[in-house]
C-alpha cells in the first residue's frame, strides 16, 4: 500500500479509501479509515518495541494527523460530501425540479479542471482508484431518490440533473416526451410539417401577410399544438413515417408518426382525451396515441413502409381492355424511377427501383378511371401515372400508349410490416 502519497497531499479518510475504490464492496470511507487505522496500529507496535525506522516514524506522524481529517481540508473532495453541503445541494435541486413532472432521473456530475488534473495524476499510481464523480453521483442520487421517491435511470431518464458540487451550480436537462400514433388527413391542401415563407424564412413579410408561413397550418401543428398545451412544453417536432404531398389525403387507418415535445412540464397526460381534442379539428384525426421513446424516431425514418394508394386518373377513350392491360402489366412489376422533375430542386437526381405488387383499375367514365395501387414505399405515384417524360419506366402512360395524369390521390394504407391486408405478393 502506498501511504507515501500522504506526504505530498492531505486526503480525508473517504478520499484515501477512494484510491482503492474498485476493490471490495466497502464504502470508500470505511476502506480509508481501515487502511489508515491498520497502518497506525502496525507502526505504533513497532514504535513501542523500538523496531521502527525513521522513515516509518514520519509516516506514523502523518497518519495520526490525517486520521479523521476534516473534509474541508482535503484537497480532493473539499468537503462536498459533508451533510450540510449535501443538504444545500438537495434543496437547490428540489427547487428546480418542482416545476416538472417526471418518474426517472439521472445525476450528471461535473468537476472542476483542477480536480480532473489531480485525478489524472493519482490514477497513474493508483490503478484501482474511483473517480469522485462516480461516488458523488451515486451518493447524491441515493439521497435524492429517497427524498422524492423516484428512481435513477441510466438509459432513459426523464430528467438529467447536471450538478457541479464544488461551485454548487445545477442545470436541469429535461428530456423530450415522445408520443406516437397514426394520423388521417381528411382534406387536401395542408402540408405534413410547418412550412416557412420562402421569402422571409419565417420572420414575416408582405408576401406571407406577416405570418412567416407559406401554409397557415400543417398536420404537425394541428396535432402538435394541443399536445404542447397539455404538456406545458416549449416546442415540438413531428416525425412521420414518410409523407404525402400537400394535395394528397391520408385515409384508411392513417400514417404512423411520433411527436417529440421539448422541455415538457407534464408527462402524465390523458392521451384518449387528446385524441378527441385533436380530431375535433375536422381536417386531421389521430388514432392510437401512446407514449413512445427516442428510438421510435429513428425507426420511423428508416423503415420503408409499403403503401396502398387510390388515384383518380385522367386519360382519354378508356376501354375495359386498357384497364385489364394495366393491371396485368403492373402486377409484381419493377419500376425504374428517376427523381421526378418537380422535386429535382431539393432532391438528388438518382434512379430508384421500386416494386408495384398489385393494381386494380375501375372505369369511371370515358376519360377517368380509379386505380388502387399496392407498392413499395418511396415510389412517386403521380409520376408512375404520367411517366414524367420517360423518367419513370414503365408508367400508366407508356402502357396505355396515351397520356395519363393523376387528378386526385389518397393514401389508403401505410403498411406496418411486409405485405398484408391488401392482396399478397403472389
Ligand atoms: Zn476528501
Ligand atoms: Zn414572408
Amino acid at each position: 500500500m502506498n501511504y507515501e502519497i500522504l506526504k505530498e497531499i492531505n486526503l480525508c479518510d473517504r478520499c484515501f479509501g477512494r484510491l482503492w475504490g474498485k476493490i471490495f464492496r466497502a464504502t470508500n470511507l470505511e476502506r480509508g479509515k481501515a487502511l489508515k487505522l491498520s497502518k497506525i496500529i502496525e507502526l505504533e507496535i513497532k514504535e513501542k518495541e523500538n523496531k521502527i525506522s525513521d522513515e516509518e516514524k514520519e509516516i506514523l506522524e502523518i497518519l495520526k494527523n490525517n486520521y479523521n481529517l476534516d473534509e474541508n481540508n482535503c484537497i480532493w473532495c473539499k468537503g462536498i460530501f459533508k451533510e450540510e453541503k449535501i443538504k444545500t445541494l438537495l434543496d437547490k435541486t428540489l427547487k428546480l425540479l418542482k416545476d416538472y413532472e417526471f418518474d426517472t432521473f439521472l445525476i450528471g456530475t461535473h468537476i472542476p479542471d483542477e480536480i480532473k488534473e489531480l485525478e489524472q495524476n493519482l490514477s497513474e499510481k493508483f490503478p484501482y482508484m474511483e473517480s469522485i464523480k462516480q461516488e458523488f453521483g451515486r451518493e447524491f442520487g441515493k439521497v435524492l431518490a429517497k427524498t422524492i421517491n423516484k428512481k435513477p435511470n441510466r438509459e432513459k431518464p426523464d430528467i438529467v440533473i447536471h450538478i457541479n458540487p464544488y461551485d454548487e451550480s445545477i442545470i436541469l436537462q429535461i428530456n423530450p416526451l415522445f408520443i406516437k400514433g397514426r394520423y388521417r388527413k381528411l382534406i387536401r391542401g395542408i402540408p405534413q410539417t410547418r412550412w416557412l415563407c420562402g421569402y422571409c424564412k419565417g420572420k414575416g413579410c408582405k408576401y406571407c401577410n406577416y405570418t412567416g408561413k407559406k401554409y397557415l397550418t400543417s398536420v404537425e401543428q394541428i396535432i402538435g399544438e394541443p399536445i404542447l398545451k397539455a404538456t406545458g412544453g416549449e416546442d415540438y417536432r413531428f416525425h412521420g413515417a414518410g409523407r404525402e404531398d400537400i394535395d394528397v389525403r391520408m385515409l384508411g387507418d392513417g400514417r404512423p408518426f411520433v411527436l417529440e415535445i421539448k422541455n415538457p412540464k407534464k408527462r402524465k397526460i390523458d392521451l384518449k382525451e387528446l385524441e378527441k381534442i385533436i380530431s375535433q379539428d375536422g381536417r386531421v384525426e389521430v388514432l392510437n396515441l401512446e407514449f413512445g421513446e427516442r428510438k421510435d424516431k429513428v425507426i420511423f425514418k428508416n423503415t420503408p413502409h409499403k403503401k396502398t394508394y387510390k388515384a383518380i386518373v385522367k386519360s382519354e377513350n378508356i376501354t375495359e381492355e386498357d384497364l385489364k392491360k394495366l393491371e396485368e402489366n403492373l402486377t409484381n412489376r419493377i419500376i425504374y424511377q428517376k427523381t421526378p422533375k418537380r422535386v429535382l430542386h431539393r432532391r438528388a437526381d438518382i434512379e430508384r427501383k421500386r416494386k408495384v405488387y398489385k393494381v386494380k383499375a375501375n372505369k369511371l367514365d370515358d376519360n377517368h378511371f380509379e386505380m388502387t395501387i399496392y407498392c413499395d414505399g418511396g415510389l412517386y405515384i403521380k409520376e408512375l401515372i404520367s411517366g414524367d417524360n420517360g423518367r419513370t419506366r414503365p408508367s400508366v402512360s407508356s402502357i396505355l400508349k396515351k397520356p395519363a395524369y393523376c387528378k386526385w390521390l389518397d393514401v389508403l394504407k401505410v403498411h406496418d410490416k411486409n405485405g398484408e391486408d391488401y392482396g399478397s405478393n403472389e
